[in-house]
């Protein structure tokens, strides 16, 4: 999963761009669920919030760090559930 750093200046950019629904408004910054961020994986090339944020405060997650196998696994099991 990826995750925003304290650097965001909340311009609510990346929130519609995420094809899960990972993104939202936290207490004061912007966050990411990581049970639902895929890195994209599944929906596009490339993750779509780091492609849109303007100050580039969308690293990867340490605490969450996944193989492709195992984001792949999530998104299925994400599209499965809807
Ligand atoms: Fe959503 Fe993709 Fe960003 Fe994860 S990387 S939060 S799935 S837009
Ligand atoms: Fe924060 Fe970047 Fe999302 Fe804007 S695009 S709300 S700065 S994480």
């Amino acid at each position: 999963a990826l995750m925003i750093t304290d650097e965001c200046i909340n311009c609510d950019v990346c929130e519609p761009e995420c094809p899960n629904e990972a993104i939202y408004p936290g207490d004061e910054i912007y966050e990411i669920d990581p049970n639902l961020c895929t890195e994209c994986v599944g929906h596009y090339d490339e993750p779509q919030c780091q492609q849109v944020c303007p100050v580039d405060c969308i690293p990867l997650d340490p605490d969450h760090k996944e193989t492709r196998e195992q984001l792949m696994t999530k998104y299925e099991a994400l599209m499965a559930a809807k």
